[in-house]
Formats: structure tokens, C-alpha cells, sequence
């Protein structure tokens, strides 16, 4: 919440300065249930008196019977026992304003937006992960698919012998729904391997050739 409203101390300055231009005290005051009486004075709400002795201005009050006084923000903050912000806030609510005083994020909200990110990040990885996977299980089925029958090298044996299993993966990682694709990528370890296993040896064949 610090961190938020020093990045953006310099906009809320200027919040503070347009709120006290554009409501007067009187009008707040007014809107409060408090009516001034036509030398512009009302009782005062921060000490008990009923002789009205606060003093409403264009910008501002000052009480002569307490001696509390300040701008708009600072009635409205006293009033309802706000912090400035707080008292920005209200007034921007109640006197429809449109300022841009969003409340900062609550801490349910700020653990929402980095469990966001973190899952923005996974699935970024994630589907690094099954872009690689599909190259080399598409490369993998291809060694199966191009084997010749009358040669058949190691690699060539066991891309065959897995070439069902090897489109089903290779179906389900590239049109698959999320779950499915993340049922593969728990087992990953054998898809890698099995991959790895036939697209390494792949030279072999040459060299037999
Ligand atoms: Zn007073």
C-alpha cells in the first residue's frame, strides 16, 4: 500500500488540489446535514456547542469556538474520521467526481494478481515445454512412418513400437484441452526419454546405411 501510493504521491496531489476546487465546504457541509445559517456559520460537529461558531469559506473552515480549521478534505476526514486519501475518497464518492481514487488493493487481491502472474509464467513455460515436446515427438513418429521395413535400425524398431502412444501425446499436446496436455506434462519424464531415446540413436541408421 506504501509502495502504491508513493509511485503515485504526485497524481494524488493533484486529487487533493481538484477536490478542494471543486467542492466547497459549504456544499459538503450542506450534504452532511449540516445547514449554514446565512452569515455562513453552522455548530460546530467537532465540539459540542449550539451556538453555531464554525465558519464555512469558499475553501475552507475554522471553527472560533475550537480552533479546528483546514480545507474541505480536512472537514470531511475529521467528520468521519478519515486519513486525506480516505476523505478524497468519500467526497469523490458522494459528489460523483470520477476522480481516479480506486482503493489501493486489498491484500486478497494483491495474493490474486501475483497467483496471476505466477500462473501467467507457468503456462508461458508450459507451453515452451510443449512446443519442444511436439518438434521432437513429430520427429519421433516421423522416424517411425519413414522406417524402411527391410531395415529396420534400433531406433527405428521402437518409434514403431510406440508410434500409437507417441500421436496420442502428439494429439493431445497439440489439440488436446489444458488438462490433458497437463496429464502428459506429469509424465514428461517418460515422454522425454522415449523421444530422446529414438531421435538420439537416429544416426545410427546412416552409419548402418
Ligand atoms: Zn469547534
Amino acid at each position: 500500500m506504501s509502495e502504491r501510493r508513493d509511485s503515485s504521491a504526485g497524481l494524488h496531489l493533484n486529487i487533493y488540489v481538484e477536490v478542494r476546487e471543486r467542492v466547497s465546504t459549504a456544499e459538503a457541509a450542506r450534504y452532511y446535514g449540516y445547514e449554514p445559517n446565512r452569515a455562513g456559520f453552522i455548530c460546530c460537529p467537532f465540539h459540542g456547542e449550539r451556538t453555531p461558531s464554525l465558519k464555512l469559506y469558499a475553501d475552507g473552515f475554522y471553527c472560533f469556538g475550537c480552533g479546528t480549521g483546514g480545507s474541505v478534505i480536512d472537514f470531511v476526514g475529521r467528520l468521519f474520521h478519515l486519513d486525506p486519501l480516505g476523505a478524497v475518497r468519500r467526497l469523490d464518492q458522494d459528489f460523483h467526481l470520477g476522480l481516479p481514487v480506486g482503493c489501493p488493493p486489498t491484500a486478497a487481491e494483491r495474493e490474486a494478481a501475483r497467483r496471476r502472474r505466477h500462473t501467467d509464467e507457468a503456462r508461458k513455460l508450459f507451453a515452451g515445454w510443449r512446443d519442444q515436446m511436439l518438434l521432437q515427438i513429430n520427429a519421433a513418429i516421423r522416424t517411425a512412418n519413414t522406417a524402411d521395413p527391410g531395415n529396420v535400425t534400433e531406433s527405428e524398431a521402437m518409434a514403431i513400437r510406440y508410434r500409437e502412444t507417441l500421436e496420442f501425446w502428439g494429439n493431445q499436446l497439440s489439440g488436446g484441452v489444458l488438462s490433458e496436455q497437463m496429464e502428459i506434462f506429469r509424465d514428461r519424464e517418460e515422454v522425454e526419454r522415449l523421444c530422446r531415446t529414438i531421435l538420439n540413436s537416429m544416426p545410427k541408421k546412416s552409419q548402418a546405411a
